[in-house]
């Protein structure tokens, strides 16, 4: 097991039950986690015994994800990593006037299949660990020379598909003697898996819910995401009610421009009739063309009329900005192989 996989509170539990000094739990984050420290080695952590040094290199490793290759353009870094068992993954580095934002991979592949998604045309391999999630991070950080201060989980993968993991992810890097990012600038997109938003509900900590919703109905949805066959508009927006009423936080919609699919005026006043008095945020999201599938970009002109009746009909709205896409690090662009499949 990797050392990044534990939270403070399990490194507690395992310090105490080996009989050591339980504010060794607190010391051992500082020298994993503060960015003057950093070991490659528990042979570093120099205010631990030798000891508890040994033991714990018996019982954990440290690194096991390395960067392959990063792919720059401007304002994006791609990050190619190769994990232990030879698999890939990619991270996405941002530069924005608020901070640094890293977007991350939770899967090997993905089994949610959005037909216009190329993360979705290879079948889920695996879930990440937790320190497969933590260390995108900490190795982005150390290659780039900044620090992370935004995350969003939504890199190749469904994160709701692989909740526990993420929930530890975000316990880990949000906590003070961790990586210290604030909650509020973590944000998980998921493509609706109903019993996670409502599980996510009760989770403790005020990080950014985004929902993929890209069609107004089902009909349309149906077409391009194979997950509204289980969980019917509907029943998602009951469950994002009963979110927005536990949590009392703003909700994100991301809503990809799709040519002649989903972009016309009436599906912009029907988003708008689904939305009224949810405390919601719209993200128009310019498609990103892929090689291998047929989608096409809305046209500008389609996005704005698509924005300005979202506008009018009082929804908060957005168009996301651009990044990336020259290096084929776009939302929806990410691979979890080197090689073509
Ligand atoms: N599985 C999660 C997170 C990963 S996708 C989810 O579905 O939310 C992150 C966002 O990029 C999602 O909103 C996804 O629908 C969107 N996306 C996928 N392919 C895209 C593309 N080609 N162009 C623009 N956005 C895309």
């Amino acid at each position: 097991m990797s050392i990044y996989d534990l939270t403070i509170e399990e490194l507690t539990d395992y310090f105490l039950k080996n009989e050591d000094k339980k504010y060794y739990a607190i010391e051992l984050f500082a020298w994993l986690y503060s960015k003057e420290k950093r070991i490659t080695s528990f042979d570093e952590a120099t205010n631990l015994k030798k000891e508890t040094r040994e033991r714990l290199k018996k019982d954990f490793s440290i690194s096991n994800i390395d960067i392959v290759t990063v792919e720059s353009s401007k304002d994006v870094k791609k990050y190619l990593f190769k994990l232990n068992d030879n698999e890939h993954i990619e991270a996405v580095l941002m530069n924005h006037d608020y901070g640094n934002s890293l977007c991350i991979s939770s899967q090997v592949g993905c089994n949610m299949g959005c037909k216009f998604c190329e993360s979705g045309r290879r079948k889920k391999v695996r879930n990440l660990k937790t320190s497969e999630m933590v260390e995108q991070i900490l190795k982005v950080e150390s290659d780039a020379d900044l620090r992370i201060s935004h995350v969003v989980i939504m890199g190749i993968g469904e994160p709701f598909d692989n909740y526990d993991n993420i929930c530890k992810f975000i316990k880990i890097i949000n906590h003070p003697k961790g990586l210290n990012i604030g909650a509020r600038h973590i944000t998980v997109s998921t493509c609706g898996l109903v019993p996670k938003i409502l599980e996510f509900a009760d989770f403790p900590y005020q990080v950014n819910l985004a929902i993929s919703l890209h069609a107004p109905n089902d009909k349309i949805r149906e077409k391009l995401m194979p997950i509204s066959k289980v969980y019917k508009i509907e029943d998602l927006m009951k469950a994002i009610k009963i979110y927005l009423e536990k949590t009392n936080r703003r909700v994100t919609f991301e809503y990809i421009m799709l040519n002649g699919i989903n972009d016309s005026a009436d599906n912009a006043k029907e988003l708008a009739r689904l939305l009224k008095g949810i405390n919601a945020y719209v993200n128009l999201i310019p498609y990103n063309e892929t090689e291998a599938l047929q989608f096409i970009r809305s046209n500008p002109l389609t996005i704005a009329k698509f924005y300005d009746i979202l506008k009018k009909n009082n929804i908060t709205v957005t168009i996301r900005r651009e990044f990336g896409g020259a290096i084929s690090a776009a939302c929806g662009q990410l691979r979890s192989k080197k090689e073509d499949i």
